[in-house]
C-alpha cells in the first residue's frame, strides 16, 4: 500500500507497514462480507442486514488502525508526489536490499536508522493531525467562497461567514470538534458567504448572528443579488426583515453594538446585532473587534456586487500570540478608505475578495501581515487568485496559503508565535 500512498499524498509514512500489518486481517473480511452484503441486498435485504454487521466491525478496525496510526507521534517524511515520488522508493528498498546483504553494513544501517527514528520523534510532524493542537482561526476548505472559525473555547467557535454549502460547513466544524456557536458573523449577503448557515445549524447552539446595516437593507429589500456573486448552487431565498425586540444574548455581551433584536436565519429565530466600528467581542482566547464598516461610510464600487462587498464587516482578531484581520471581501474601495482613516496591524491576512485583482497595494502593504490566507475554490470561473494580487504578496514579502490547494488551513499557537498548517490535501509546490 505504501507505494499507492506516495502517489497520492506525497508523504512518505513511517508507520505505513506497521499499520498496515496491522489492519490486514480484517481487510479480506470486510471486502468479502461487503461484496457478498451487496449481492444478496436487493433479493434478501434481512440476510444482507447480517452480513454487513460482521464487515461493519472489520472496518471499524481497519478505521481504528488508521486513526491510531495518524495520531502516533513519527507520522509523515515529506516526499515527492506522483511517479516521482513512487521511483524514488523504488531505487531506496534496492539500495537497501543491495545494502544489507553485508553483516557489517547492515550494523551500520542499523545504528544510522536509529538515529534518524529518535530525531523524527524530535522534529515536529510535517503533518499534523486534525484539529492541530492549540488551533486559534481555521479557514475551512468550502470551494468558493469564504467560511472562517475562531477558537471560542472547548467544543466553541465563533463563524465569519458560512461558504455557499451547509454541508462543507457543517463537515469542517464537525472536524474541529465544534458543537457550539457563540456567534455567526455575516460578512455580507452574498450567497459564497451566507449560503451555508444551515450547516453552522445543524445540531449546533447558535448564541447571535452579526451583520452589517447595508445587510438588513438589502434583506429588506428582498435581496435577490444573493446569487449574483459566487453562487454555484442556486440563489439563496432572503430572509424576512428583523421581528420583535428580544434582549442580547447574555452568552455574547457586545459593546458598541446597537439595534438589537431578532431575525429568521434558515427557519430560526436568533438574535440579530448591528456591527459597528469599536465593537468587541471575547470568547475564549481570541478578542474580536469591529474595524468596519463604519454606519457614516459610503460603500461605493463599479457594480451592486461591489457595492455590498465594499461593505462587508471587517474584524481584526487578537491572540496573546499575534492578530488576524479578516477582510471579507472588500474591494479596492473600502481597503483605501481603511488605509486613510488608519487600520490595525495584523501577523496574518484573510485576503479580501479570494484574492481578486481588486486590491489596493497600499492597503496589503500596511496590515504588515507575514502570512496570508487566500479563501478560494479550485478552478473558479472568476480567475480567483488573480496573479496580480500574488505578485503584490510576494514581493511584500508574505507567504501566500490557498485553500484550493492545501484544503483547511489553521493558524496554531506555536512556542509563543503564530503558524499556519495545513491540512495537507494538495500543498503548495
Ligand atoms: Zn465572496
Ligand atoms: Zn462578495
Amino acid at each position: 500500500m505504501t507505494p499507492v500512498l506516495v502517489l497520492m499524498s506525497g508523504d512518505l509514512s513511517l508507520i505505513a507497514v506497521p499499520a498496515n500489518l496491522l489492519a490486514c486481517p480484517a481487510v479480506a473480511p470486510a471486502t468479502i462480507l461487503g461484496f457478498a452484503a451487496a449481492l444478496v441486498a436487493p433479493v434478501w435485504p434481512d440476510a444482507a442486514q447480517w452480513l454487513v454487521m460482521p464487515a461493519g466491525y472489520a472496518v471499524g478496525w481497519i478505521v481504528s488502525v488508521a486513526r491510531w496510526a495518524a495520531q502516533a507521534p513519527l507520522t509523515h517524511l515529506p516526499w515527492p508526489g506522483g511517479m516521482l515520488g513512487v521511483a524514488l522508493l523504488a531505487v531506496a528498498v534496492v539500495v537497501a536490499a543491495l545494502v544489507l546483504r553485508r553483516p557489517t553494513w547492515r550494523r551500520v544501517v542499523l545504528v544510522a536508522s536509529g538515529a534518524a527514528l529518535a530525531a523524527a520523534v524530535v522534529v515536529p510532524p510535517i503533518a499534523a493531525p486534525w484539529p492541530p493542537p492549540r488551533w486559534l482561526l481555521v479557514a475551512c476548505d468550502v470551494g468558493q467562497g469564504d467560511g472562517l472559525v475562531i477558537a471560542a473555547g472547548s467544543g466553541r467557535g465563533v463563524v465569519v461567514d458560512t461558504g455557499p454549502d451547509p454541508v462543507a460547513m457543517d463537515r469542517c466544524l464537525r472536524d474541529l470538534g465544534v458543537r457550539e456557536v457563540p456567534l455567526v458573523v455575516l460578512t455580507h449577503p452574498h450567497a459564497d458567504h451566507i449560503g451555508g448557515l444551515r450547516g453552522v445549524l445543524r445540531g449546533r447552539s447558535v448564541g447571535a448572528v452579526v451583520v452589517s446595516a447595508a445587510h438588513q437593507t438589502h434583506r429588506a429589500k428582498g435581496g435577490w443579488e444573493y446569487r449574483s456573486h459566487g453562487a454555484q448552487d442556486g440563489p439563496v431565498p432572503p430572509d424576512g426583515p428583523g421581528e420583535g425586540q428580544a434582549a442580547p444574548s447574555g452568552q455574547a455581551s457586545a459593546s458598541g453594538h446597537e439595534r438589537p433584536g431578532t431575525a429568521p436565519h434558515d427557519g430560526r429565530q436568533l438574535p440579530e446585532w448591528v456591527a459597528t466600528p469599536g465593537a468587541r467581542w471575547r470568547f475564549g482566547p481570541s478578542e474580536l473587534t469591529v474595524v468596519a464598516p463604519s454606519p457614516s461610510s459610503v460603500a461605493a464600487g463599479p457594480g451592486e456586487g461591489s457595492v455590498l462587498n465594499n461593505a462587508s464587516i471587517v474584524l481584526h482578531v487578537r491572540w496573546a500570540a499575534g492578530s488576524a484581520l479578516l477582510g471579507g471581501d472588500i474591494e479596492t474601495e473600502a481597503q483605501t478608505d481603511l488605509v486613510r482613516q488608519g487600520m490595525p496591524k495584523a501577523d496574518v491576512l484573510k485576503v479580501p475578495h479570494h484574492g481578486s485583482g481588486r486590491q489596493d497595494p497600499e492597503f496589503l502593504a500596511a496590515v504588515g501581515a507575514r502570512a496570508a490566507l487566500i479563501s478560494v475554490g479550485a478552478d473558479n470561473g472568476y480567475g480567483h487568485p488573480a496573479v496580480d494580487t500574488l505578485t503584490a504578496l510576494h514581493r511584500l514579502g508574505v507567504r501566500a496559503h490557498r485553500t484550493d490547494r492545501s484544503g483547511d488551513l489553521a493558524i496554531v499557537e506555536r512556542d509563543g508565535s503564530l503558524a499556519v498548517v495545513s491540512r495537507g490535501v494538495r500543498e503548495e509546490r
